[in-house]
């Protein structure tokens, strides 16, 4: 059995693929261990999946998954899980922003019994604008999610044999798997080392993205939410109550004519707008349901290093389709 797997998401990134092949090896071949090293081609459309061929070729130790069309790294990272058959797993970005020099490290924290151990990035090199944003951020998730996150603890990670099967054991497809990792539990240690910029390419994260990755995040671990949007509502029915009331007594009390359309139209568009993002907050919450109850499979594989022969239609299997099809009986991991 091999000792370390290194799981690898990479979408468009033939630029740096064979720079980080170079550094991976290098950092991994002291170690002494035996190592395999899962590659996963999320839908690239540059050079990325003959890249990997090449490398699977000349190099046993290399694995490949290519996916039929871009599914997002988190089903990337699923499928490498997937793949791994070492006793520790380390997952890491192929833009050389995860240094394959902390390999090592992370080896000797785990020997010291950590089931998982995270190499958080600082904030280096970064817009202040960015830092302020997640900063925020985060602070909002500690507050309302029943897990934790940390800062800057991206996606580097090593973990165990048994924290990898409790993550794959975990049926929900909408994967946010910074979440899952921490639900998990186990003892977990983390690091800090410089954040690098990235070596080329490009970031595949805009604005937009980022927004929707932070709002998967805010939603999938926890129905506060809905319970906020409760409270709202309840403290803004109690103060229209006490307003009304007010009302009343002054015009009973004192005989004052009230001028009434200014207050009217606030709470009409106070009350509408809270209306609006709760009817959002429940609709998002639908819609997450309906997703998780079609029961896809998270991507669908184009080709594997056990099926070399290229792309041809017969070749096109789904993801673990069979696995989901059992686990719909026996209700454990798809
Ligand atoms: N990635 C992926 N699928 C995607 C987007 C990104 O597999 O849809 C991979 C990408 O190839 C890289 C890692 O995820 O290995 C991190 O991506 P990136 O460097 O663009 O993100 P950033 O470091 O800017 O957060
Ligand atoms: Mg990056």
């Amino acid at each position: 059995m091999v000792h370390i797997s290194v799981v690898v998401p990479c979408f468009n990134e033939s630029e740096v693929i064979d720079a980080f092949h170079a550094a991976l090896i290098t950092a991994l071949e002291p170690t002494g261990s035996t190592f395999e090293i899962c590659y996963v081609d999320d839908g690239s459309s540059d050079r990325t999946r003959g890249h990997l061929r090449d490398l699977a070729e000349v190099d046993p130790r290399v694995r490949y998954t290519s996916f039929s069309r871009n599914f997002g790294k988190e089903s990337a990272l699923l499928a490498g899980l997937r793949m791994s058959r070492g006793a520790v797993v380390v997952l890491m970005d192929a833009d050389l922003q995860h240094p394959p020099e902390l390999v090592p490290r992370m080896l000797e924290l785990h020997r010291h019994g950590y089931d998982q151990v995270i190499a958080q990035r600082d904030r280096t090199g970064e817009g202040a604008v960015r830092t302020a944003l997640s900063r925020a951020y985060y602070r909002l998730v500690r507050r309302f999610m029943d897990v934790e996150i940390v800062d800057g603890a991206g996606d580097f990670r090593l973990l165990s044999r048994r924290a990898v099967d409790s993550v794959l054991s975990l049926p929900e497809s909408n994967r946010f798997s910074k979440g899952l990792f921490s639900w998990i539990g186990f003892d977990t240690v983390s690091f800090t080392y410089q954040n690098v910029q990235r070596a080329a390419g490009q970031s595949k994260w805009g604005g937009r993205h980022l927004l929707n990755y932070g709002i998967d995040g805010l939603l999938s671990f926890n129905s506060r939410p809905l319970r906020l949007a409760i409270h709202t509502g309840l403290w803004l029915f109690l103060s229209a109550f006490a307003y009304a009331l007010w009302i009343i007594a002054n015009v009973v009390l004192s005989g004052v004519d009230t001028p009434g359309y200014a207050t009217l139209i606030t709470a009409i568009v106070a009350l509408s707008g809270i209306q609006l993002a709760t009817l959002g907050v429940i609709g998002e919450y639908v819609g997450r349901i309906y997703h998780e109850s079609k029961r896809r499979p998270h991507y669908v594989v184009r080709e594997t290093d056990e099926s070399t022969q290229g792309p041809s239609p017969a070749d096109f299997t789904v993801g673990h389709a069979l696995e989901s099809v059992g686990s719909s009986r026996s209700g454990s991991a798809s």
